[in-house]
């Protein structure tokens, strides 16, 4: 036996009486002697030994926690219990943890025979602790191989490189001759081989398995893994003889997409459970690989597809941040705002765009749902601009060039305006002698009616020309006279114009008008018409005995004027088109004359005088008009 080394716990006098009992030297061993449990650790840390040799006779008070301690931290190292007298409590010495036990009475030979078979059984344990240890490291070895591979699957979109990857890893791991990955063909719905190691090219390039009658196909079609273990080889193709094979299936989601395989056609050497759980793992990854490469190529399809609209659009398109960063830009809206520079994600829209009205509106926090503009570029183009809150995503622009329908309003303006002004004339004429005509003779009684006729039309003829003129002043901008008014006296005026219209319909005229409203700078005749209009149309729609009600107040530097009926109401779908020109809504009575431009102008009108105006309407219950006018400290 080697000079083994062992370690004897026990304090003096009962060491040296030990070490003369156990004369280790014959048996080839060498022995440290120390008192106590603190001093032993000591020593076994700087030289471990193969055996210790615990007295009852030691420096510690409860020699059995002793064995307990030594024994929990050094699980390999048997502990053979000397005591120097017969032990009361031999039975608590072995539950503590001694392993050996060598009695009081024994003589030399008898403890060296104990000592060796402690020494071999120790031997034993570390040679099977070392094997465990050993295929503990294997499994660990094969573990971070499985794992470097997840981590490369996880990372990487490269589904070949991925599926070869994993080929190469089942051949490996599994100490196989040869791997392939096999895929059904979406056509013929054979396999194919995906992936492969060690087979040669033009045998991949043609080999096609049916689903039927093939190993790769039962397990395609069962999503069972096959084991082939047989000492004979079996074909699985023509011209293809594996002796031992295992195929795994690759599944997504509880469906079989493909087969993982690894064999060997040279050796016989079996397969077991441990490549079969390589397999499983790797068939894992290969499935996730596919999965992500299918969702990925999905996503970019989708992602290109939207691409290719927004850039190919004809519209402009805009995409910002809650924080006004830029995240998309497309090609008409760089156009638009001249930006040249080609990356802007994340840079500020306020540094790139110099559109203020634009970025006045990317600025309003309160911007809840989509809101609408006409943006006039530096090259005087004119965009028809949405702007549209997206939650968790940010502020979406879409601009549509509406110039040359802008061009388009203002020649046919222009037309109409021309015509209506030549059309005065003639129609002044027309008036001038139908009055005439009875002045140069009696007529009779139906020639004075239709006369009368011809007036009255005439007479429509001409306020809808006024009407038309009107407005196509008020827009080109040709009333920018403006004059200090009390807006109190514009109120009055408009309703004592109105209020025998709205007796002869027995309506009730409410006016709710505060003494001192502020002044107002604005022109005399417009606001007038404003009011009108807007008073006209209640009187005009309201039913007879119905109620009609204004109401004007000051607020914060401006006047809101309100003028409520409780009249028939405008339909929902009408309300956003009645101050469009010419528009009626679909409730109005065939017989109510009117010819849709009465709002328009009074929008104008507004608009003119840097106000806002806007309808509330609840068909059946009346109609609520709101005027918001700006008002001027100045005074007259
Ligand atoms: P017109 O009265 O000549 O039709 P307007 O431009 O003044 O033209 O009004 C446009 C449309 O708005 C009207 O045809 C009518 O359908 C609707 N409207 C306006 N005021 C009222 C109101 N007070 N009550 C109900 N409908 C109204």
């Amino acid at each position: 036996m080697a000079s083994e080394h062992l370690l004897l716990i026990a304090a003096p006098p009962e060491s040296a009486t030990l070490q003369n009992r156990l004369s280790l030297e014959t048996i080839g061993c060498r022995l440290t002697i120390c008192p106590n449990r603190t001093e032993a650790e000591e020593i076994i840390a700087n030289d471990p030994p193969k055996l210790i040799l615990l007295s009852d006779q030691i420096g510690e008070p409860d020699v059995f926690q002793t064995i307990r301690d030594l024994s929990r931290s050094y699980p390999l190292i048997p502990i053979v219990f000397v005591p120097a007298r017969q032990p009361p409590e031999l039975a608590a010495a072995i539950d503590a943890g001694i392993s050996g036990y060598i009695p009081p009475s024994a003589r030399s030979s008898e403890i060296q025979a104990r000592l060796r078979a402690a020494l071999e059984r120790r031997r034993q344990l570390t040679a099977h602790a070392s094997e465990e240890v050993r295929s503990l490291q294997q499994r660990i070895t094969d573990l971070e191989t499985i794992g470097r591979f997840g981590r490369k699957i996880v990372a990487s979109l490269d589904l070949e490189g991925v599926l070869t990857a994993v080929v190469d890893a089942a051949v490996e791991l599994s100490e196989a001759e040869e791997g392939n990955l096999l895929l059904p063909d979406e056509t013929t719905g054979e396999l194919l081989i995906f992936a492969s190691r060690n087979f040669e090219e033009d045998f991949v390039r043609t080999f096609r398995l049916p689903i039927q009658d093939s190993l790769a196909g039962t397990v395609f079609q069962t999503g069972k893994p096959i084991l082939l273990d047989e000492k004979s080889p079996r074909k699985i193709k023509t011209d293809y003889l594996v002796h031992t094979l295992i195929y795994m299936p690759i599944t997504v989601k509880g469906r079989v997409i493909g087969v993982l395989g690894v064999d060997n056609r040279q050796s016989d050497k079996p397969f077991g459970e441990t490549q079969v759980r390589f397999l499983a793992a790797l068939a894992n990854y290969a499935a996730i690989a596919l999965e992500n490469a299918q969702l990925f190529a999905h996503t970019e399809a989708e992602r290109s597809k939207l691409e290719t609209i927004l850039t190919k659009s004809e519209n402009g398109v805009v995409v910002v941040d809650f924080d006004g960063r830029l995240i998309l830009v497309n090609h008409k809206a760089r156009e638009a705002f001249g930006i040249h520079e080609t990356h802007l994600t994340g840079k500020r829209a306020s540094d790139l765009i110099q559109n203020q009205d634009l970025l006045e509106v990317l600025r309003d926090e309160d911007l809840v749902s989509a809101t609408r503009i006409e943006l006039t570029l530096n090259d005087g183009c004119v965009m028809n601009t949405q702007i549209t809150p997206i939650p968790n995503l940010g502020l979406v622009v879409i601009m549509q060039d509406i110039t040359h329908l802008k061009e388009l309003d203002r020649i046919k303006t222009e037309f109409v305006n021309t015509v209506s002004h030549d059309l005065r004339s003639p129609l002044t004429a027309i008036l001038g002698y139908t009055e005439l005509i009875e002045r140069v003779g009696s007529l009779t009684e139906q020639q004075q009616e239709f006369i009368r006729r011809v007036q009255q039309s005439v007479h429509t003829i001409t306020s809808l020309i006024n009407d038309l003129l009107d407005l196509g002043r008020i827009e080109s901008g040709f009333d920018a006279r403006k004059e200090i008014l009390p807006f109190n006296s514009i109120l009055e005026y408009a309703v004592d114009n109105l209020k025998t219209k709205a007796a002869e319909k027995s309506q009730n005229l409410i006016v709710d008008v505060t003494s001192d409203l502020p002044h107002v700078l604005g022109n005399p005749i417009r606001l007038r018409q404003l009011v009108a209009n807007l008073l006209v149309n209640a009187i005009k729609y309201t039913q007879k005995n119905g109620e009609i009600y204004v109401q004007a107040s000051a607020e914060a530097g401006q006047i809101i004027l309100r003028i409520a009926d409780n009249g028939p109401g405008i339909p929902a779908a009408d309300q956003p088109h009645i101050f469009d020109k010419f528009y009626r809504a679909s409730n109005v009575p065939e017989d109510l004359a009117g010819i849709g431009l009465g709002l328009a102008i009074a929008k104008s009108i507004v608009e003119n005088h840097q106000g806002r105006t806007w309808v509330e309407s609840t068909p059946g219950e009346g109609t609520v008009f709101t005027v918001v006018l700006p008002s001027t400290d100045l005074r007259l």
